[in-house]
């Protein structure tokens, strides 16, 4: 199937690693030129030579910053001629006791997972509208539908921009000019961050790492973790013009887990 968006410019915010690279891979297969962030360089230019690699066609730019901040996101923005496809994702905030979070903790958590993709949002869908085209997904958590309870300032922050999302998507000025909102719902996947999460269990509880894993992979009806190419796939499709009838939308990708028929 041909995605039809061949030529068109996405920011994958957060894209070093894990579901954002996945995203920034499924669009540069499609011939989708790349603007990719995240804090860390060495491993940005890495996956950003390995985007060239395997599309030589498209362009791919690097842009090494704190997207969670006001320079991250205008050096990000800066750096595409114009956006017409926008990933929205960053780390995520710290498991924990909602007791032993302050203010700090929880401004922290909106400007990572509300604030920031607001703010990206804010800056580039009245240009999408005007152009009569654009993609936004927004990377967040299948714990919006089913909170996990220590994952309290992810449960919180990310509802928060479900929300507005929820509203902003149905503008009609947004949805009746080819702009899309939608939100991924990852459930578990083979990445950095959920084996970090492991490796912390483990220590906590005493238990072996590979028992810890295996407990959460035999909770999931697939009974494997998904992986970032399967997460990028969804994520190129929904920004493909195939799929221009689908916005507002909280789209889980879970391998089965979530147990509700809606
Ligand atoms: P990951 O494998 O740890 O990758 C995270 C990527 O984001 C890296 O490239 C990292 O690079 C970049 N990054 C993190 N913080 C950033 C920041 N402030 N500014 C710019 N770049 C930043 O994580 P992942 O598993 O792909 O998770 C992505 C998102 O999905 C997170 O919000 C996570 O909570 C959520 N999620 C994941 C799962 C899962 O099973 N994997 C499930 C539910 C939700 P640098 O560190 O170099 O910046």
């Amino acid at each position: 199937m041909d995605l039809g968006i061949a030529g068109k410019w996405a920011l994958v915010c957060a894209a070093s690693k894990g579901l954002g690279r996945g995203c920034a891979e499924a669009l540069a297969r499609e011939g989708v030129n790349v603007v990719i962030t995240a804090r860390g360089e060495e491993a940005l230019q890495a996956t950003a030579a390995a985007l060239r690699a395997l599309n030589p066609a498209v362009q791919v730019r690097t842009v090494a910053g704190d997207i969670t901040t006001e320079a991250g996101r205008t050096a990000a923005l800066a750096a595409a001629p114009q956006v017409d496809i926008l990933v929205n994702n960053a780390g995520g905030p710290p498991p924990g006791d909602f007791r032993d979070w302050g203010r700090e903790a929880w401004l922290a958590a909106l400007e990572a997972n509300m604030i920031t993709p607001i703010e990206l949002i804010r800056a580039t869908v009245d240009a999408m509208a005007a152009r009569g085209f654009g993609r936004v997904v927004n990377i967040t958590s299948s714990a919006v539908k089913a909170p996990i309870d220590f994952l309290g300032l992810s449960n919180g922050a990310r509802s928060g921009l479900t929300g507005f999302v929820a509203g902003t998507a149905r503008q009609s000025r947004l949805a009746a000019a080819g702009v899309t909102i939608n939100n991924l719902l990852p459930g578990s996947f083979d990445t950095d961050r959920l084996r970090a999460g492991f490796s912390a269990v483990a220590k906590k509880s005493g238990q072996p790492l590979e028992g810890v894993s295996e407990a959460r992979r035999k909770l999931v009806p697939a009974q494997r973790f998904g992986t970032a190419a399967e997460f990028g796939a969804y994520c190129a499709f929904l920004c493909s013009v195939h799929a221009s009838y689908v916005t507002g939308q909280n789209l889980l990708i879970d391998g089965g887990a979530y147990p509700g028929a809606y």
